[in-house]
């Protein structure tokens, strides 16, 4: 098969992985720039320009599209699926999960478990918000934010309140959610693959800090988790339309919460915990599923 990988780092880990695991398995990968991709949109004839030459038909795209790039990726992706390239993840799905909000009302929405979360764009309305949201403490989330960077824990109303109007005056958009105290500072990292959860790390934050990101110093660890957390990630996955992705969710007294669910699961953090080989199981589901032609969004 012939497959196309976007992504900005070809040297990055989880891209180096996952060209290995499809060269081992006798297919070719080719990994090209998303920035540097440039193309026409010719009635009929879409097609794609790289380096000064037209790009040859591929089976089938492996999307790494940063948080940062989505824009310009999404359209990339969106011409190779007109071009009858089929997407690992759709560019429908991947827009709807870079909505933190849409993401949320979604999940909302199909009945699975999140933490209470509020937003309003008024600054006037801000004590309504975090009433809204419980009792202190709250965090306060950026939007935008990734890595853990612009997620802040405020212990009391007070706090919450000047943290919600700097962000406001920043021309930010926050949402503010209950502190599932519970969670100890850990959370669940499932990567899906096709409807099953294929692996899963618990990432437990540094020394007194409650953002469990790797980013931030956060260590993982394999972890075996609950069938209601399976059952919780795989029904997440289905109702982003993600065919792979990392969901996570924290342990909360009411349940398995969901967090958030990345597109561009980064492999390293959890192949290193688990041992297991996640780049050959995302490669085995691609080959198994990819239609040439088949696409059903053809970029709509
Ligand atoms: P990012 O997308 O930037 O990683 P997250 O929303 O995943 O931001 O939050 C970063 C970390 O902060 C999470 O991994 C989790 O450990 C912690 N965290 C986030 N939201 C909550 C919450 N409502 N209650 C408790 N801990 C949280
Ligand atoms: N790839 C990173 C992860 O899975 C995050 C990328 C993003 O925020 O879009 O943790």
């Amino acid at each position: 098969m012939k497959i196309v990988m976007m992504a900005r780092n070809a040297e990055l880990y989880s891209h180096r992985r996952l060209k290995e695991a499809a060269e081992e398995r006798g297919h070719q990968l080719d990994i090209v720039n998303t920035l540097r991709c440039y193309m026409n949109i010719a009635s009929r004839r879409p097609e794609i320009y790289y380096n000064g030459e037209k790009l040859p038909k591929y089976d089938a795209v492996i999307p790494r599209i940063g948080a940062s790039v989505t824009f310009y990726g999404l359209a990339v992706l969106r011409q190779f699926e007109m071009m009858g390239v089929y997407p690992l993840n759709e560019s429908v799905a991947i827009g709807r999960s870079r909505d933190k909000l849409r993401s949320m009302q979604l999940l909302a929405r199909d009945g699975i478990g999140l933490p209470v979360t509020t937003f309003a764009h008024d600054p006037k309305l801000t004590e309504d918000v975090l009433k809204l949201a419980g009792k202190a403490p709250h965090v306060i989330k950026l939007l935008e934010g990734t890595q853990g960077i612009g997620v802040v824990l405020a212990d009391t109303d007070r706090s919450a309140k000047s943290v919600v109007e700097a962000f406001r005056g920043a021309g930010v958009n926050i949402m503010v959610q209950e502190f599932i105290k519970e969670a100890g500072g850990t959370d669940i990292r499932a990567l899906v693959v096709g409807g099953r959860v294929v692996a899963a790390m618990k990432r437990t934050g540094a020394e007194g800090e409650f953002r469990s990101n790797l980013h931030r110093g956060g260590s993982a660890q394999m972890v075996k988790i609950s069938p209601e957390e399976r059952v919780t990630a795989v029904r997440a996955a289905k109702t982003m339309g993600l065919n792979v992705c990392g969901v996570d969710l924290l342990r909360s007294n009411h349940g398995p919460v969901v967090m958030e669910v990345n597109s561009s699961p980064g492999l390293e953090g959890v192949e290193k915990a688990t041992g297991i080989d996640i780049a050959g199981k995302i490669i085995d589901h691609l080959v198994k599923t990819a239609k040439p032609g088949g696409t059903k969004t053809k970029g709509k």
